[in-house]
């Protein structure tokens, strides 16, 4: 599959690291919004949000559980932090394998649309 998040998970795109587990992986954003912004993706392909089913969303679940841990062990927790995931056109989603990003830092823009 042509995908560029699959391609980094599998490993023949290099990425920078920060968890991987049996389902899950997360590396540094390579155009960084905020001091801290990780990507936290399944590693089963799904193109987004549209293709979350209840046979695939234990996945959902357990990515919050990894932003909460990133978000604690890089002294986000207190202050506080974002998890946000684009879907489609209108959301500006340029990568099309379900993810997460993960911003921290500062004080982010609250700006919701
Ligand atoms: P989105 O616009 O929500 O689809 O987010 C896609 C994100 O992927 C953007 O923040 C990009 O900076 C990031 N990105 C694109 N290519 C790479 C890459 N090779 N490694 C890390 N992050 C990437
Ligand atoms: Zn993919």
């Amino acid at each position: 599959m042509d995908c560029l998040f699959c391609k980094i998970i599998a490993g023949e795109i290099p990425s920078a690291k920060v968890y991987e587990d049996e389902t899950v992986y997360a590396f540094k954003d390579i155009a960084p919004m905020a001091p801290v912004h990780i990507l936290i993706v399944p590693k089963a392909h799904l193109a987004s949000v549209n293709e979350i089913t209840p046979e695939n969303s234990a996945v959902v679940a357990h990515i919050f559980e990894v932003a909460a841990k990133l978000a604690a062990e890089m002294g986000l927790a207190e202050d506080g932090y974002r998890v946000v995931t684009n879907c489609g056109a209108h959301a500006g989603q340029t990568v099309f394998h379900l993810h997460f990003h993960l911003l921290g830092g500062k004080k982010l823009k609250v700006e919701m649309c």
